[in-house]
Formats: C-alpha cells, sequence, structure tokens
C-alpha cells in the first residue's frame, strides 16, 4: 500500500483552503454590502429644497423654459401643411402650477381639499408653457386638453377646470378632456384611449406635454416633452 507524503498532503489541503476563501470572501462582502444601506434623504430637507426649486426663478423656470424652446423649435420643423396637426397638453404641472395648494398643505393631499381647490379655479399658468401655447396657437395647429381630473361634483358650466383655464388665457383650445369618474379608468389609460382616438379621426399628433411618465405611456404622442415636477408622482 502506497503511503501519502505527509508533507505533499499538507501544501494541498492549505492550497485548498485558499482557494475555498478566494471563492467565500466575495460572496462575505457581497451579504455584508446588502444588510447595509444608505439612509434616505431626510424628508424635511427633500421638501426644502423642492421649496427652492419651485421659487428660486432660475431653477424651475429655467428649465420649462429649455423645454419650450426645444418643442417650438421641434414642432415648427414638424408641422406637415397637408394633415391635421395636432398637439396635447396635460393640465395639472403642465398647463397650470398648482404650487399655492400644494405648499398651503405641505405636500399632502386628500380629494376634499384638492376638490375644493379645483372648484377655486386658481391654479396659475406656467409662463414658459403659456408662451409656447399660444405660439402653437397661432401656427393654426389644434391643441386638445387631457387631464386625469375628474368633472366637478359641485360646479359646472363651465367646468372649474375650463374656466381656469380660460380665466388665465389659454383659449381656443379644441376640446378638454376630463376624466370621468365613471367607469373608474386609470389616468394613463384614460389618456392613451384619447389620443388613440384622435389619430384614428385623422389627426397627427406631433407633440405631447405632460408632468408624468403616465402621460405618454401607450404611444400616440407624435414626441414627448416632459415639464419637470419632482413634487408628486401619478399613474
Ligand atoms: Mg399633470
Amino acid at each position: 500500500m502506497q503511503k501519502s507524503n505527509p508533507s505533499v498532503d499538507g501544501k494541498n489541503f492549505i492550497t485548498q483552503q485558499i482557494r475555498t476563501l478566494a471563492l467565500i470572501f466575495p460572496l462575505i462582502i457581497f451579504v455584508i454590502g446588502c444588510s447595509s444601506s444608505k439612509e434616505p434623504q431626510n424628508l424635511h430637507f427633500a421638501k426644502r429644497a423642492i421649496d427652492q426649486y419651485f421659487t428660486d426663478t432660475t431653477l424651475y423656470l429655467a428649465d420649462v423654459k429649455n423645454i419650450c424652446a426645444e418643442a417650438k423649435s421641434y414642432i415648427q420643423k414638424n408641422l406637415d401643411p397637408h394633415k391635421r396637426n395636432a398637439v396635447i397638453f396635460d393640465v395639472d404641472e403642465t398647463l397650470l402650477l398648482n404650487t399655492e395648494y400644494i405648499f398651503e398643505y405641505n405636500y399632502g393631499w386628500t380629494q376634499e381639499s384638492w376638490g375644493a381647490w379645483i372648484d377655486s379655479a386658481k391654479a396659475v399658468p406656467i409662463q414658459p408653457v403659456f408662451e409656447l401655447y399660444n405660439w402653437i396657437k397661432s401656427q393654426g395647429v389644434t391643441i386638445f386638453v387631457i387631464t386625469g381630473r375628474f368633472p366637478s361634483l359641485r360646479l359646472s358650466n363651465p367646468d372649474p377646470t375650463e374656466r381656469n383655464l380660460l380665466n388665465v388665457g389659454y383659449t381656443d383650445f379644441k376640446k378638454l378632456y376630463l376624466n370621468p369618474r365613471e367607469p373608474k379608468i386609470a389616468t394613463s389609460e384614460y389618456k392613451l384611449q384619447v389620443r388613440k382616438k384622435l389619430t384614428e379621426e385623422g389627426f397627427n399628433i406631433i407633440a405631447n406635454f405632460g408632468d408624468q411618465e403616465s402621460d405618454f405611456k401607450g404611444g400616440y404622442n407624435g414626441r414627448s416633452f416632459k415639464i419637470p415636477n419632482p413634487m408628486y408622482f401619478t399613474q
């Protein structure tokens, strides 16, 4: 019977242990890495940073202005005189700014307080979008407004959303589409249905303006232009 050389076996054993450690060590580091996390930003400071973004006119409005300039140039190049050109606008944080309500409630929200705010028709226009809207209108492009807002329960004729738009100078849109209360449908789905219907009716949608990714979901947008909104998320 052949005996193994103990010194060689010892070396093999050590080499094997080193290999095993080499395999296990990265796994240990990975597990430690997974069990620790970076603390998210404190909500108070996140809110103050957003306050600053909207109150310092060189920040939010400058961003919106850049987007509108890009959109104007794009629309100018893509107007087709042989087609029924159309542009879509969302309402909240696209045509109208609700920071008065949002700051008053410190980024909180209830259905009742939001409904009362809408009924007050006090939202203000976003200046660079307002200027772009009027330029688009001057080009003979048909403007549709599609919003996830429901029709008012208390006021109508015109609905407060329409009254708000007209009061601040957004005039001559072809139609305002409010998300019907019944049947209940996700805002993104409702908006898509309208854009699809308009396309099937023969409108050439050149551009769609919104502040949420859900404003563009499903296509039929032409080119999508997203207005900044770090305040809330809707889908
Ligand atoms: Mg919106």
